[in-house]
């Protein structure tokens, strides 16, 4: 845990009590602040009095004497409107903030400078933190990684120069921070996403361009328009810029060239690390991630040789293009993680052999039919789902298809068509480019069901890594 004694003393009330509320409850009152707690839902507020924290509704608690709302992410700031704890507080002029600025705060105190690395991006946020953190811890050094990834970062133990931090950071988290000031930050992307929740696209990218305006290093992937008025808007003020791509080659910066990411200076252009055969790291996005991750682990003063290591051994995220083993020459991955036709695009020009494509289940707008142009690379697709009927009128008369209604008949008919397959290297993909809600509970248990469906079938090996 990081105890948070930049409020030692003071009154600072807590909304959300999900896992990071709990989390920021006890480092402050271990820090030294009375808290007070409180959530709309009882089952929050009920976890917060097993803890023994003091739970009261804020309609009743006094403003002036707060020093601070702690807002959890996942509570309305701004749209599409404020929360009315947020109304109360900001009436009683109340700072509103998260626990990533808490973390901030008490990092100036307490370690000032010691190596933290924020990450932030439309798409890609976990895998590059989790990359990353992989990269330095696998060069030896005490590495914490959570954030919006897994642990929350108040959880961490605390910021000490001889340790890393590599935190995920949201845009929400980003709103409730106003001074984040990382060693590196790493802006990857920003594309139309949760406009409910931030309004515009200009407010959405001025939250996003927050992780990386006050970071010391920023490294940004100048891909999208916004972040390349980011990357110029920021050098202009005299920041420190690294530019990364995995469409163009970028002078100085890191990009993509076949499979190797180039590292550009002033006077040279030198290959850094190649990707060739890191099964965890197929596809242009993912070069896009690594090659953000590299330029990060050398301002963190990585060797090259260590980030070659560690991006060799990165055993990848569950669910994100996961290699889950193979049976003679198939292939089996799970893409569970592609709710949509955007992220299965991704999947899909990540192969270049013939795909045997499991696909389906609760449809988003538009369906599977921007996927045209990858159909010529798919052998035959597995329709799961409520999508079946739509999924199967895009698909008629361009790609074969059966209707198969369940993952199991699925992945059954997928095997035994693939171990036919003339190809040398074929896969079966389970990509769904949909929602998961109709069959299962969330995409991981989707997932963890295709792992399972596919670890039973006689004669399969596993890849022996864990995710
Ligand atoms: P996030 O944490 O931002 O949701 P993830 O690392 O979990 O991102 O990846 C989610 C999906 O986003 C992946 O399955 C892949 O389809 C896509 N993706 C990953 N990295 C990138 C990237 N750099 N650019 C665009 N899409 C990406």
């Amino acid at each position: 845990m990081t105890p948070v004694g930049v409020f030692s003393g003071k009154e600072v009330a807590v909304f959300g009590l999900g896992r990071s509320g709990i989390a920021t409850c006890a480092a402050l009152k271990t820090g030294g602040a009375k808290v007070v707690a409180f959530d709309d839902q009882e089952a929050g507020r009920d976890a917060a009095k097993t803890k023994g924290f003091e739970v009261r509704d804020f309609h009743d608690i006094d403003w002036k004497k707060i020093a601070a709302l702690v807002l959890a992410p996942g509570v309305p700031l701004t749209h599409p409107e404020p929360h009315w704890t947020v109304k109360l507080a900001k009436k009683a002029g109340v700072e509103v903030i998260g626990d990533v600025e808490l973390f901030c705060r008490e990092r100036r105190v307490r370690a000032k400078g010691s190596p933290f690395a924020a990450i932030t991006g439309t798409n890609g946020k976990s895998t590059t933190t989790a990359l990353l953190a992989h990269v330095v811890a696998n060069a030896g050094r005490d590495t914490q990684v959570g954030g919006n990834l897994g642990t929350p970062i108040l959880e961490l133990a605390p910021p000490a120069s001889s340790r890393t931090h590599v935190i995920e950071c949201s845009s929400y988290q980003i709103d409730l921070s106003p001074t984040l000031d990382p060693t590196v930050g790493i802006l990857l992307n920003i594309t139309p996403d949760h406009l409910d929740r931030h309004g515009t696209m200009e407010n959405y990218a001025a939250i996003k361009e927050r992780l990386v305006a006050k970071s010391d290093t920023a490294v940004i992937a100048v891909e999208d328009e916004y972040t390349r008025a980011i990357a110029q808007r920021l050098e202009q003020a005299g920041r420190n810029v690294i530019r990364v791509s995995s469409q163009e080659s970028v002078s100085p910066g890191f990009f993509l060239d076949g499979t190797s990411i180039i590292h550009a200076t002033e006077k040279d252009a030198e290959p850094i690390a190649d990707l060739d055969g890191i099964g965890s790291l197929r596809g242009r996005h993912n070069a896009q991630n690594a090659a953000a991750v590299i330029a990060a682990a050398l301002t963190l003063g990585l060797s090259p040789e260590a980030i070659r290591r560690g991006l060799s051994t990165f055993p990848g995220l569950a669910h994100r293009l996961e290699e889950v083993g193979r049976k003679q020459k198939v292939l089996f991955v799970n893409d569970s993680k592609a709710t949509n036709a955007d992220s299965t695009e991704k999947a899909l020009s990540s192969f270049e052999c013939e795909i045997f494509w499991i696909v389906g289940g609760r449809a988003k707008e538009g369906g599977i039919a921007p996927l045209a142009s990858f159909f010529p690379r798919i052998a035959h697709a597995y329709l799961i789902g409520e999508s079946t009927d739509a999924f199967a009128k895009t698909l008629e008369g361009r790609v074969p298809y059966s209707r198969c209604d369940t993952l199991d008949v699925a992945v059954a008919r997928a095997a035994e068509d693939a171990l036919k397959s003339k190809e040398n290297q074929p896969v079966v993909l389970l990509s769904p480019a949909c929602a998961s809600f109709d069959q299962f509970r969330n995409f991981e248990i989707r997932g963890e069901r295709f792992r399972e469906l596919v670890r039973a079938i006689p004669g399969f090996q596993g890849t022996g890594k864990t995710a």
